[in-house]
């Protein structure tokens, strides 16, 4: 997923607007995560000079792991990203790197798989789910409940150390209140 933006290099400020799609490279972007095909970006990409600066929106499908039922899931994902992209990355100023992310242009190049995946990892849920209404795994026998019960006998809910004290204290207010 590359473009080519040696033509607008020489001419800072201006700007190329571009669209292509293509696989995201390397497989497991994150140990949770495998892109599910291809991802199309669309953007514009405006010479600063000594690199470019690109501003785009990356559409596509990544494949995770639900947190409760451990099921494969497929989720669409719409990301705006902003990079800029220099010949020296290395060369760039404090101010710079803090402000937003750089990668390496080479031979006038930008390799915008790069800048997509950095997008897609800080875009993760941190507890993904297949649905809201994921019922999760049985904690007893481990059976998948999305796809029908089983006849565990599911433990009481039983009273927790939080649930007391959140009682005494609600108890507590009751008091001061019925006082006043
Ligand atoms: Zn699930
Ligand atoms: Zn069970």
């Amino acid at each position: 997923m590359k473009i080519d933006v040696t033509e607008i290099l020489k001419t800072p400020g201006a700007g190329m607007p571009f669209e292509v799609e293509g696989e995201i490279a390397g497989d497991g972007v994150a140990d949770e995560l495998q892109v599910a095909g291809g991802f199309a970006v669309r953007g514009v990409a405006t010479s600063i000079g000594d690199g470019v600066y690109v501003d785009a929106h990356a559409e596509g499908t990544v494949k995770l792991t639900c947190s409760r039922c451990l099921g494969s899931f497929a989720k669409k994902m719409g990301l705006d990203c902003e990079a800029k992209f220099m010949e020296n990355p290395e060369d760039r100023s404090r101010e710079d790197r803090d402000e937003i992310e750089v990668f390496s242009l080479e031979n006038g190049v930008c390799d915008l798989s790069e800048m997509v995946r950095h997008e897609i990892v800080l875009n993760l849920p941190m507890k993904p789910l297949c649905s809201p209404r994921c019922k999760g795994l049985c904690p007893v026998c481990g059976a998948n409940l999305n796809e029908g019960g089983c006849d565990c006998e599911k433990p009481d809910p039983g009273e927790t150390v939080f649930g007391r004290k959140l009682l005494e204290a609600l108890n507590e207010r009751g008091k001061k209140h019925g006082r006043s």
